[in-house]
This record gives structure tokens, C-alpha cells and sequence, in this order.
């Protein structure tokens, strides 16, 4: 995964094991196996869960710290 999957751009960070921010649009993406989860971050740090593409059950793991 070197692109953002809702944007497109190159501009991620990778934030955790699985885990990467894009800094264009702000939202965290999980990528685990074959499974793609996208997240907003909201202004106080917390994740919702992306709107658009995500169907499949929710799975949140929030790392704090
Ligand atoms: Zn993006």
C-alpha cells in the first residue's frame, strides 16, 4: 500500500503495524490481509469509520499514545 485509497495521493504516513495516515485528505486507513478499513479522524482525534466504502463489519481498534 504506497497510495491513499480514497484520494489516490502518495502522501501517507504509516502510523501503525497495519496501520498508515494520508495527509491529504486526513483520514487513517487498516490494511490487514486483504481487508481494507478507512476511517476519518475527527478534529479531537478520534476515528469514524469511513462512509463510503466500508460495508463489512466494524472492527475498531483505536491505538491511543
Ligand atoms: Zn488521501
Amino acid at each position: 500500500m504506497t497510495t491513499c485509497p480514497v484520494c489516490g495521493q502518495r502522501g501517507i504516513g504509516k502510523v501503525g503495524a497495519d496501520q498508515y495516515y494520508c495527509w491529504d485528505c486526513c483520514v487513517e486507513f487498516v490494511v490487514r490481509n486483504q481487508n481494507l478499513k478507512i476511517f476519518n479522524v475527527e478534529a479531537d482525534g478520534t476515528l469514524t469509520l469511513y462512509p463510503d466504502l466500508m460495508q463489512s463489519t466494524v472492527n475498531l481498534e483505536v491505538q491511543k499514545g
